[in-house]
């Protein structure tokens, strides 16, 4: 995964490092297990740099969705299935009914996890979701 340059000094970047310390002791971890290279892309995915722009670390944090699902990072809050305001699509929280969008219906990024740069970028997202389930 091709990755944007860190500045290695703003706290996500040490936190970073000093995950990378515990999870990768001998690098590079061609023996480690799913389990640390889970935490390990957690981690990562927690921490985007905090030099990035929104539109960076938003293409930095939509790429960790394409890994396969045993070493794909810990779902965010956003995820969690039931939730209210679980959107159905990673990274957006909106309340829908019936799987329709209200056309007064609030429709916001996570914050947690970032994924998308604005509030209208996760509404043209949700969008693009919804017309694909037609
Ligand atoms: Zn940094
Ligand atoms: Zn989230």
């Amino acid at each position: 995964m091709p990755q944007p340059t860190r500045c290695g000094e703003c706290m996500a970047c040490r936190e970073v490092e000093q995950t990378k310390k515990m999870v990768m002791p001998n690098p590079p971890f061609s023996h480690a297990s799913n389990d640390s290279v889970r935490v390990w892309n957690t981690t990562l995915a927690e921490n985007p740099c905090g030099t990035w722009d929104p539109e960076t670390v938003s293409n930095y944090r939509l790429a960790f969705d394409k890994l396969s699902e045993d070493i794909r990072p810990r779902p965010c809050d956003c995820e969690a299935p039931g939730a209210f305001f679980t959107s159905g699509v990673p990274g957006i929280v909106a309340h829908l009914d019936d799987g329709k969008l209200a056309p007064d219906a609030t429709v916001e990024r996570c914050d947690m996890c970032r994924r998308y740069a604005t509030d209208a970028a996760a509404l043209k997202a949700l969008q693009a979701h919804l017309l694909e389930q037609v």
